[in-house]
């Protein structure tokens, strides 16, 4: 069995989820690779493509050579090498973004990221990441004395063509790595140990752990929860998932009222046992009512990339391309704006657009507000001009979503409150579910490709552009019903 870097990783977070992965891989709900996922993997391409350009003379080894490859063409002579890979006695195997051989003799590895600074966090655990190539590289009797991460610099800004020296910072973390070692090497060799077992892992340890922990394999290995299990509260501790386990309980509708649970969470659990949504009528009601006329539900759409594509950006900084607003004025009658880039280029005439149609009336509203005041902001450092315009707009923007934080619950959101859990429980008619485009990570990738692939027949082209439009437009419409259901509720 190989085990390689991705196996350490998930080891380290799960041993039970790579237990399944490598005994049964078929059963493993693993889900099938996003988008968004794709995306990045193409990003770190991109990043390293620049990388390498920092070594001139480097060495590209073939993807499909084997270690008994690589180790020839290193003892044939060279300095540094793209993607040379090793593998030990055991089956651990790594292949190195580039390996530098340095003047006595010893190794630099460098691995490459495409993040903006060195990662630790259990999620990218990046020093781990190199400790584990460096173990690798010494079981092949090579002596490594440097280990560098490569990563994109934050304050770049892009102007005309790209120096990789400007885009690309190299660290060194030769210090971190050694200090992990004699970790890594261990955890290395009690994760073979526990890979060889024979049984696979009857529960797991997320059992005791919030939602955010839970993999894909949570329910195959938990079978005893039902369709709305105490994971769903609102953000509920560990400890009160353990206190709830204890007293036998696993369903919403079990946990008693003497349980300690804060408001939301108490109304998260009455809405399931009285089988309703719980609100505040009145306070809904006051809150809508003092809202300024026209009332503008505005909705971005954006596209980041690793490596910015247009001069201005900065790496992993948001692109604002598409915006879609409905206005309702106070005779109820709706108006829909909407404006799509079609090149890759920074959204000057999207803004002059926003501020001819719509200009500085009345209140903004978006859901999950934070992200449209974020991209207001980008636009005025990049469009000074257009300050005063965005800055009355955030001024004057209210976050629908917020409602759904305190105000108005139903266990039918499953404990969330993104718009695509809300929407199909108060406007079920209205659905993304027809439409091509079904989400904004769905979005940017399908623009990017439109803008940058001129190639396509008109007729392609314009189904395309059909489709985003549609996708922006529902966002915002969207926000337009669940406002309406909100003004016309029902006495609770
Ligand atoms: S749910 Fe948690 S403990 Fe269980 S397999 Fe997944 S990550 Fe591992």
């Amino acid at each position: 069995m190989i085990f390689n870097k991705t196996d350490y990783l998930q080891y380290l977070h799960c041993p039970e989820s790579l237990w399944l992965l490598k005994h049964h891989p078929d059963e493993f709900p693993s889900g099938e690779r996003s988008l968004f996922a794709e995306k990045l993997i193409q990003e770190g391409y991109q990043v390293e493509e620049y990388a390498k350009a920092l070594f001139a003379g480097g060495i590209e080894i073939p993807s499909n050579a084997t270690p008994e490859m690589t180790q020839e063409m290193i003892a044939s002579g060279g300095i540094v090498y793209f993607q040379p890979s090793f593998i030990t006695k055991q089956g651990v195997f790594a292949r190195i973004d580039i390996l530098e051989r340095l003047a006595d003799g010893t190794f630099c590895i460098y691995e490459v990221k495409s993040t903006n600074s060195i990662k630790t966090d259990s999620q990218h655990a990046q020093i781990k990441d190199v400790a584990f190539q460096a173990f690798v590289l010494h079981e092949n009797g090579l002596k490594v004395s440097h280990v560098k991460i490569i990563h994109l610099n934050r304050e770049f800004v892009k102007s005309g063509s790209i120096d990789p020296n400007e885009l690309l910072q190299v660290v060194d973390v030769t210090n971190e790595v050694q200090h992990s070692q004699t970790e890594t090497s261990q955890e290395i060799k009690l994760a073979l140990t526990y890979l060889q077992q024979k049984e696979p892992p009857t529960e797991c340890s997320c059992k005791l752990s919030t939602r955010s922990n839970h993999c894909d394999a949570f329910e195959l290995l938990n079978p005893i929860f039902g369709p709305h299990p105490i994971y769903q509260i609102n953000r509920i501790s560990a400890k009160k998932i353990n206190e709830l386990l204890e007293m036998g309980i696993t369903e919403l509708e079990d946990i008693p009222s003497s349980f300690d649970l804060n408001t939301k969470q108490q109304l998260q659990v009455a809405s399931k046992q009285q089988e309703k949504p719980t609100y505040q009528k009145s306070y809904i009601e006051k809150t809508l009512s003092e809202l300024e006329y026209p009332l503008n539900f505005i909705d971005y759409e954006t596209y980041p990339s690793a490596v910015p594509k247009v001069d201005g950006l900065s790496p992993h900084e948001h692109l604002t391309f598409q915006v879609s607003i409905h206005s309702l004025d106070e005779n109820g009658a709706l108006t829909h704006h909407e404006y799509l880039l079609e090149n890759m280029e920074l959204p000057k005439e999207l803004l002059k657009f926003m501020e001819q149609t719509i200009g500085a009336n009345g209140t903004f509203i978006a859901w999950h507000a934070s992200f449209e005041i974020g991209r207001n902001r980008d636009m005025s450092k990049h469009f000074p001009e257009h300050t005063s315009f965005l800055t009355y707009m955030n001024e004057h923007m209210f976050d629908l979503e917020k409602l759904f934080f305190d105000h108005y619950v139903d266990y039918r959101f499953l404990g969330k409150t993104s718009i695509k859990n809300v929407l199909p429980i108060l406007v079920p008619e209205l659905s993304y579910g027809v439409l091509e485009i079904q989400d904004g990570t769905m979005a940017l990738d399908t623009w990017g490709r439109w803008v940058l692939a001129k190639d396509a027949s008109f007729e392609e082209r314009e189904k395309i552009k059909q489709n985003l439009l549609a996708y922006c437009k529902l966002d915002t419409l969207a926000m337009v019903r669940i406002f309406e259901v909100l003004q016309q509720l029902p006495e609770d």
